[in-house]
């Protein structure tokens, strides 16, 4: 879903910031997994290999990625890879016994809006990690809680990891009553004033068939409301349940 991308300045502004890669096949790897993921902001700081951009296995892994790696910014330093951004996350296989606040890629990605201020996700090199000095730079640290037996993924699939769940959860939050997921198809979300009026037709209907006994209702009604509030109702669904309840009470009326 493109129009997302455009919506939302997140998948432009979101950094993913590599730190003294080494393998240009990597760099190539990572552009794709941000490519398909809709993101296009890749940093790198200090490279091992000169023309890592021009390199034939970056080329080669960035698939169709090709733009991205070509708009990939090469810097010197972790300072000039954060400037202008105002939250820098380190992406770090190893927990450090000091070290900024512990999160997973969901709970980090679940505090990103649509159109969040700059801000970074840096991973460390494939031999050595992220330094510690750069880690003590960061605000939070993100772990990937992998199998403890095993817990470092090759570089460029951490950020693939980290691009599927900001992209997941900027989708998530697509779904409100106002703008419906951005996924799939979408009717026009019931107003409050539907649903309560919904509510009190079905409530009657529910009386008259005897499903309901307004002597003792227990908890029927917000046991139902419960269930429809889970469900982010749309005026045609509405329209389908004030049907059903004329349908039950004319049956009803029609059977005493
Ligand atoms: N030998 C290195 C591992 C580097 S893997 C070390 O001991 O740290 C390269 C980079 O991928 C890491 O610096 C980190 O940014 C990312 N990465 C790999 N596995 C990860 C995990 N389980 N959680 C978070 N980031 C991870």
């Amino acid at each position: 879903m493109n129009t997302l991308k455009t919506d939302t300045s997140i998948f432009e502004t979101l950094r993913f910031v590599l730190v003294e890669t080494s393998h240009p096949g990597n760099v190539g790897a990572a552009a794709r997994a941000l490519k398909t993921m809709g993101f296009s902001r890749l940093v790198l700081v200090s490279p091992r290999h000169n023309d890592v951009l021009g390199h034939p296995d970056a080329k080669a892994f960035a698939s169709g990625a090709l733009d991205v790696l070509a708009n990939t910014q090469i810097v010197g330093s972790i300072d000039e890879a954060l400037t202008g951004c105002v939250h820098a996350t380190a992406v770090s296989a190893r927990l450090r016994e000091f070290s900024p606040q512990v999160l997973t890629p969901r709970q980090f990605a679940g505090g990103l809006n649509g159109n969040s201020p700059p801000q970074a996700l840096v991973f460390g090199s494939e031999r050595y990690g992220l330094p510690n000095e750069v880690v003590e730079q960061c605000d939070t640290l993100v772990n990937i809680p992998a199998n403890p037996e095993h817990t470092s993924l090759n570089l460029a699939q951490a950020v693939q990891v980290l691009a599927y769940e900001c992209r997941m959860a900027i989708l998530e939050k697509g779904i409100s009553p106002q703008t419906g997921n951005a996924i799939g198809f979408h009717g026009i979300p019931a107003t409050v004033d539907q649903i309560n009026g919904m509510f009190k037709h079905l409530e009657k209907a529910l009386v008259v068939s005897g499903f309901l006994n307004p002597e003792s209702p227990k908890k029927l009604m917000p046991r139902l409301r419960r269930l429809f509030s889970r469900s982010h109702l749309e005026t045609e669904e509405i329209n389908i349940l004030r049907g059903i309840a004329t349908q039950i009470e004319s049956l009803a009326k029609k059977a005493k």
